[in-house]
């Protein structure tokens, strides 16, 4: 399509057209049998995805943020103890909206590009008994990818509830909810999901429910309480209807769809799909000599790549060059550094090709800015690594 635009920011993503076809078919009563079935459906494609037999799903109308809060207002009281594992921006977040239901938060702060060390989170473990603990697996403002499993380990080890921000990672990145012991784990439907922007996705383990379950105190949020969706989700999993607040039902048609498409290319494969692609785009982006904001690339997110200006470019004005060649990438987000660098998201349905033309695009915009480069190198060293990999 000319002039169409090839949208490679870390969400929302390029949709698949029959995703998209899903999402546009006529609204159906949300306890019609058809829509009960998609809805059930669903819930069962994504114990596949997560890996996470044993869980329990919620699909709730909200964003990513939404299931942030979710967690924190059913697992969370006043005075708890949760410690916070941060590595940018969303993990800033999470403390701030833990605050919000009365805990007291640790902040463990890596210093941008790193990752917070296994050692200084046991100590801090040691330290006091600790209700909860967050991860942010990928943090879309650094590009930064944790390891959640020995953390989830340590978790376990200290008898703390594991909370993994999968926003940036589920359906992209390894996750083994139920192997590593996660307690929840969650996202939101306009990234590696692959479904527009409007659903909160959570999956939570039998100690997370049973936490839930024995709270001493009422959970302070009466649309985030799992006394309310709990009910909906067995309903519609049973196949019977149940209203608690009016299902997105257009866009949970598109999640079936999405799901279904994710689990036909099998979730292991679409993981390594996203890691060559990202080994590559990264093998690429150094042969340009720009630098990545991870420290090395193995704190390097496969679902989204953050890269430094050249330090003699413009940003702005690079941005607007990548728009004038139909690709749009997003700028900076973490606010100490937000001008000195940008973002691609390469996640979902991406392709060799999507990233074929974004390094295009990028070159010929280094190139008119003035960075000394020649033509065709990163798109060379992509398809020499790709070649190499496959
Ligand atoms: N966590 C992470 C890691 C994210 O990337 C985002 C969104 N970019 C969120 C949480 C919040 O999600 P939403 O914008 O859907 O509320």
């Amino acid at each position: 399509m000319k002039g169409r635009k090839l949208l490679m920011i870390p969400g929302p993503i390029e949709f698949e057209p029959d995703v998209l076809h899903a999402m546009s078919i006529a609204t159906t009563s949300h306890v019609a049998p058809n829509f009960i079935e998609v809805f059930g459906n669903s819930l069962e494609l994504m114990r596949t995805v997560w890996k996470s037999p044993k869980g329990q799903p919620f699909i709730v109308a909200g964003t990513g943020t939404l299931a942030m809060d979710m967690a924190a207002a059913n697992l969370i009281e006043q005075e708890d103890n949760v410690l916070v594992i941060s590595s940018g921006y969303f993990g800033k977040r999470f403390n701030d909206i833990l605050e919000r239901y009365g805990a007291n938060t640790t902040i463990l702060e890596a210093p941008i590009g790193e990752v917070v060390s296994l050692e200084t989170i046991e100590k801090e473990l040691k330290s006091k008994q600790y209700k909860a603990l967050t991860i942010t697996h990928v943090d879309t403002s650094t590009g930064i990818l944790v390891d959640p499993k020995p953390i989830a380990q340590l978790a376990k080890k200290y008898n703390t509830i594991s909370i993994l921000d999968g926003v940036c990672s589920v359906a992209g990145e390894v996750i083994n909810q139920d192997e590593w012991e996660l307690d929840i784990v969650l996202t939101a439907s306009q990234k590696a999901i692959g479904v527009p922007p409007g659903l909160a996705l959570l999956m939570a383990s039998e100690k997370a429910m049973k936490v839930w379950k024995n709270r001493k105190t009422p959970v302070p949020n009466y649309y985030a309480d799992w006394s309310n969706w709990l009910p909906i989700m067995k309903a519609y999993e049973e196949r019977r209807p149940s209203y608690f607040g009016t299902p997105a039902v257009n866009l949970i048609v598109a999640l079936e769809t999405s799901l279904k498409i994710i689990c036909k290319e099998g979730i292991d494969k679409r993981v390594k799909r996203h890691q060559d692609l990202a080994k590559a785009f990264r093998a690429a982006i150094a042969s340009l000599n720009l630098e990545i904001l991870p420290k090395s690339t193995a704190l390097a997110a496969n679902t989204l790549s953050a890269v430094y200006y050249p330090k003699d470019i413009d940003g702005a004005l690079l941005s607007a060059k990548m728009i004038e060649a139909d690709v749009i990438i997003a700028g900076g987000l973490l606010p100490e550094i937000k001008a000195t660098y940008f973002r691609v998201g390469h996640m979902g349905s991406v392709s060799a090709n999507d990233l074929m033309a974004v390094l295009g695009a990028l070159e010929r915009a280094l190139i008119v800015l003035g960075h000394p480069l020649e033509p065709g190198k990163g798109l060379q060293v992509f398809q020499n690594k790709l070649l190499k990999d496959n």
